[in-house]
């Protein structure tokens, strides 16, 4: 859906006024005394995936100085199902945009962020170097330690490294732009800067957005659709771009998806010669499984909302708190559509669409396990925004 069709007044003012309680036990952060912990500490839950992913790395490599023990990687995942659980819970926001902290403290944890992402892709594949594969034993742990990686790296890749590219990407300054590029390429996916910004945020809602789920697809078929249309569709998009320029020097050069392929490819390559096979197979599953979490997040943005059958709006509301923090405002997804250039931690909340039920890490899981299930709270949702009075 355009931009012009809904109004900027659609946004309420005041989001304490229009949040709408989810179900009874989602409680306010109040309770439990939680709040002047949360007030002071929220813009921090981000660092939690990322940082819990470089401990277990520096564990290992220069810690141990060998391969953790399987107690020792399960020991390592308590964080993210904490915040699982937590996000389960969802307690809400009631804040819209923070007034605290200089855009200087905020950029510094976008600093921050991006150098714990390249640390652990590049001490991932010193850690699997380090596997052995001689004895049963060994073999067990190093088994271990892969499903660890696996689990780790790609959730912070996910969660942490593609949701910050995409905060940089939306920069207008080409040095955070060139780093929100560089942090796609770290998941093989530096293409969804075209795909994204040029097909995704001028076509909401329309036919042409391949990114809008359509009511009734499932996940499966959402994948399946959009992993090679992403692809397919960035590279028209900047064929039709660089032939428009007019020039005849080095047109290849000039289009991005271009750029963005060679610099991966240079990568890969370098990762075999470096460090072998199978950290190369890592690298690559890392990616795989962050995407499909990025690519979960875009599904149930949008899902049933093509050509605004169920009334105007930019997507679904989501007023989990943790999701807000530990997404870097990620789940302010309509305010972010109405304005792409707000900062992060500028982005206001707005109730102006269905529901979400739960936040994004459980509604990342319950799309891709049980989509049945999901697909039917999504229709009822949806047919309950649509018979809901417009403001
Ligand atoms: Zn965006």
């Amino acid at each position: 859906m355009p931009a012009s069709r809904v109004p900027n007044s659609s946004i309420p003012d005041s989001p304490v006024e229009h949040l709408t309680p989810v179900n009874q036990f989602k409680r306010d952060l109040p309770l439990f005394g939680l709040s002047v912990w949360a007030s002071r500490f929220k813009h921090l839950l981000c660092l939690v995936f990322p940082l819990t992913t470089l401990s277990f790395l520096i564990t290992g490599l220069f810690i141990e100085k060998a391969p953790l023990s399987i107690m020792t990687n399960l020991i390592f995942t308590v964080p993210f199902w904490s915040v699982l659980i937590a996000d389960w819970f969802c307690p809400q926001e009631k804040a819209a945009a923070d007034t605290q902290h200089s855009s200087l403290f905020f950029n510094a944890i976008l600093c921050v962020l991006t150098v714990i992402q390249f640390l652990n892709v590049f001490l991932m594949l010193d850690y699997v170097a380090l596997l052995r594969w001689d004895t049963v034993d060994n073999s067990l742990i190093g088994l271990a330690n892969l499903i660890g990686i696996r689990f780790l790296v790609g959730t912070s890749s996910g969660t942490s490294g593609i949701v910050l590219a995409h905060e940089l990407i939306h920069r207008e300054n080409r040095g955070w732009q060139s780093a929100g590029r560089l942090l796609l390429c770290t998941v093989y996916y530096e293409h969804f800067v075209i795909t994204h910004k040029r097909g995704h945020h001028l076509n909401l809602g329309m036919p042409d957005d391949i990114a809008t789920a359509k009511l009734g697809e499932s996940f499966k078929d959402y994948w399946r659709r959009i992993y090679i249309g992403y692809f397919k569709y960035a590279w028209q998009s900047e064929r039709e771009r660089v032939a428009a320029l007019n020039s005849n020097k080095a047109g290849l050069l000039q289009n991005q998806v271009v750029q963005g392929i060679a610099v991966e490819t240079v990568l890969l390559i370098a990762i075999v010669t470096h460090w072998g096979w199978l950290a190369a197979f890592m690298f690559l599953y890392q990616a795989w499984v962050a995407v499909r979490i990025l690519e979960a997040v875009n599904y149930f943005q949008h899902w049933g909302l093509e050509d605004g059958q169920f009334g105007n709006t930019y997507g679904w509301v989501c007023p989990s708190w943790i999701s807000r923090y530990a997404l870097i405002g990620l789940s302010h997804h309509i305010g972010h559509h109405q304005d792409e250039n707000s900062r992060f931690y500028e982005i206001p909340y707005s109730d102006q669409g269905p529901m979400l039920p739960y936040g994004y890490f459980v509604m990342n899981l319950w799309v891709k396990l049980f989509n049945d299930s999901y697909q039917k709270m999504a229709v009822r949702e949806l047919e309950k925004y649509q018979r809901s009075p417009c403001d």
